[in-house]
């Protein structure tokens, strides 16, 4: 046995306070200190299982500076946990600097498995989760996003992205203009919870689904791609575009995309959205 303590990184639940694991609520209880995005949201938590712990916070502006405090707890023998607000610490939140700054030290970190997001989104997906990218959130910018989508066009892994209500139709948007219209999403919201709501369909369908919805969508979401399974490639691509814009010297854009789409692997609703894209850059 080590006379150091180890660093826990706690999974919580993404919704269903029900959803944490024994051995989490253990070792909640028996950490001398509990690193917590939010203490009051884990406060919640603690409340509803009737434990106490001595709470601290460890966010994105504090990360740095909590470090030395946590390896000197660790190398006093101490053994210390991490929590995010919901899920597995690390992802999309919190706490890498100091895993890393741990290690660093040569001491014990430990992960406590338990939910996220991540995994029980491609649980439910119905779309081939044996490779998959995980992309955390799009940019909010939307020339970022469009930058973004652009480099995974041709991504032929399942592609996740953890998504913000207030940016959903937008980004579904880009989707379409990026990945074509008939790709296959699954739209997975406020998983655990009362409200929770799948949609699974291509990514036109999902479009026409959320915006025949009687309220704004709210809560947390997660989108999730099929991976691109058409035999376009980059290189084929770009040659189609070049065609398509010489071609529309001579044609409209409708035209020539039906003779490039006819002589090229490129689909039809591919060349359609990008060449409307590249003609209005190039107004
Ligand atoms: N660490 C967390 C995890 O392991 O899932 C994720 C933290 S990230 C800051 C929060 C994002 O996760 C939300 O904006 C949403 O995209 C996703 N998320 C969290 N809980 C969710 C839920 N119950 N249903 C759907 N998405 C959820």
């Amino acid at each position: 046995m080590s006379d150091f303590g180890t660093l826990y990184i706690i999974a919580t639940p993404i919704g269903n306070l029900a959803d944490i694991s024994l051995r989490a609520l253990d070792t909640i209880k028996a950490v001398k200190v509990l690193y917590a995005e939010d203490t009051r949201v884990t406060q919640h938590l603690l409340d509803h299982y009737g434990i106490q712990a001595k709470l601290l916070s460890l966010h994105d502006f504090n990360e740095s500076k909590r470090i030395s405090s946590v390896i000197e707890h660790l190398q006093a023998g101490s053994d210390v946990g991490l929590v995010s607000d919901a899920g597995t610490p690390l992802i999309s939140d919190p706490g890498y600097k100091l895993v890393a700054s741990v290690q660093d030290a040569g001491l014990d970190v430990r992960a406590i498995p338990g939910p996220s997001a991540l995994t029980a989104a491609l649980s439910v997906c119905g779309i081939p989760t044996d490779r998959f990218v995980f992309e955390g959130f799009l940019p909010k910018s939307s020339n970022d996003r469009n930058k973004r989508l652009a480099m995974l066009r041709f991504e032929t892994r399942t592609i996740v992205f953890y998504e913000s209500p207030k940016r959903i139709e937008a980004s579904i948007q880009s989707c379409i203009e990026f990945m074509g219209a008939d790709r296959k999403a699954a739209l997975l919201r406020e998983m655990t919870k009362h409200y929770e709501q799948h949609f699974c369909a291509d990514l036109h369908t999902i479009k026409k689904q959320l915006a025949s919805q009687n309220e704004k969508l709210r809560g947390e979401m997660v989108l999730i791609l099929h991976g691109n399974d058409s035999q376009e490639d980059e290189v084929e691509f770009e040659k189609a575009m070049k065609l398509l814009v010489d071609l529309q010297q001579h044609m409209s854009l409708k035209e020539a995309v039906a003779i490039v789409a006819k002589h090229s692997g490129v689909r039809r609703n591919q060349l359609y959205s990008q060449g409307l894209k590249d003609n209005s850059n190039n107004q």
